[in-house]
């Protein structure tokens, strides 16, 4: 069994990938070929969005969202602890700082409620009402944004983070690296904020075979930017170069593999639900392990398929069962971002994001993806209740 079966996938698109492929191979446009523009159309209509750029990561798009607002030391920005190290070293990469900001205990994304004290916190300088970072300039640091992480495939919380941003003049960067094909309220992940930025990495729900990413957004001004910063800060032509950007583009061949692949995302989307519910319907009955919350209005996309064990030790438990039955699962994330060595100058103290701190202890992931049969998942929950 696999923890994300791409072979399956393969198999089902082999014609269209060749095809696809040998496309590019023929008309030898490696960089910015006309495939890339083609599948950035497709996926500004999907999500809803007015712009798409494509670029080479999901790092790099939060990168050009963050340097398309200018961002630069002395710039505070409010995210979770509870995420992939890529969403705050952006941040810290542009010189600018991270806030961190604890997130909700049933959906593992930022708490609204504890945004709005970190950033009242920050502005009247009173650690008293929320933990801040304490570096030499945390004193004089300003409020720009906001980037929210829809983990694991469920988009944040938007009509609670948008108004509170809005309060205090912050854009919204909506880190969608793993929720691209999800939804809140009809609406399409990667469209909310000021910019949506989602990730083609192999393992994420729409991945291509290699590095990739996108930027969403409906904003011409910040679209004409992000398209400027990924292409060296280029101006009216290639040699002319208004600002200093970065070499951020999308390949041809990549762009080709993903439209291949977005062709049966929809239905891979729907299959990803059963596979959820599944899931969910067969280990339910076990009240010492929490299946995930999904809320009214959400679609999540289901990036991640985690369980909250009991304790740590529960999980470890659970954890050497689907081992020894050589069922792969992973643990998202086991170190909160305020406790890893890269944000230490930040003096962070433990016990100071606390739920973070709780989950990243009991967490687990099963395997997820949208050929996962019904057996195999059968034999996975016979496997944990025998556990007990
Ligand atoms: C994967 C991921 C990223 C980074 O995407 P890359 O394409 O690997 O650079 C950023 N944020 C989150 C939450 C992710 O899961």
């Amino acid at each position: 069994m696999e923890f994300i079966d791409l072979k399956t996938q393969q198999k089902k698109i082999e014609n269209a990938l060749n095809s696809n492929i040998q496309k590019v191979l023929k008309h030898g446009n490696y960089i910015m070929g006309p495939e890339v523009k083609q599948l950035e159309a497709k996926l500004a209509a999907y999500t809803g969005t007015k712009h798409a750029i494509s670029c080479a990561s999901g790092t790099d798009a939060l990168l050009m969202a963050l340097m398309a607002y200018g961002v630069k030391p002395g710039d505070a920005i409010f995210t979770t602890p509870f995420t992939f190290i890529a969403t705050a070293e952006v941040i810290a990469l542009l010189g600018a700082t991270p806030v961190f900001v604890d997130i909700d205990s049933k959906t593992y994304n930022i708490d609204s409620t504890k945004l709005a004290l970190a950033i009242n916190a920050l502005k009247s300088k009173d650690t008293s009402i929320y933990p801040l970072p304490l570096t030499p300039d945390s004193s004089r640091l300003t409020p720009r944004g906001v980037i929210p992480v829809d983990l694991f495939g469920l988009p944040a919380d938007y009509d609670a983070i948008e108004p509170i941003a809005k309060d205090h003049g912050l854009f919204v960067i909506e880190d969608a690296a793993q929720s691209f094909g999800a939804e809140y309220k009809g609406q399409k992940a990667c469209s909310f904020g000021d910019i949506g930025c989602t990730s083609f990495f192999p393992a994420k729900p729409l991945g291509c075979y290699g590095d990739g990413g996108m930027c969403f957004t409906n904003d011409d001004n910040l679209a004409e930017v992000m398209e400027s910063i990924r292409v060296h800060g280029k101006g009216g032509h290639k040699y002319d170069n208004v600002r200093v950007g970065i070499n951020g583009r999308l390949d041809t061949l990549q762009a080709a593999i993903l439209q291949a692949k977005f062709d049966i995302f929809p239905e891979e989307v729907e299959l990803r639900q059963t596979v959820a519910r599944r899931y969910t319907t067969r280990l339910n009955p076990l009240s010492s392990l929490l299946t995930p919350h999904v809320p009214e209005g959400y679609n999540s996309v289901w990036a991640q398929y985690s369980l909250l064990a009991k304790d740590e030790d529960h999980r470890t438990g659970v954890l050497k069962k689907l081992q020894d039955h050589k069922i792969p699962t992973a643990i998202y994330y086991p170190k909160p971002l305020h406790m890893q060595m890269a944000f230490e100058y930040l003096k962070y103290k433990i016990g100071d994001f606390p739920v973070s701190e709780d989950i990243a202890k009991r967490i687990f992931s099963l395997p997820m993806h949208s050929y996962l049969t019904a057996e195999e998942q059968t034999k996975i929950a016979e496997i944990i209740m025998g556990e007990g």
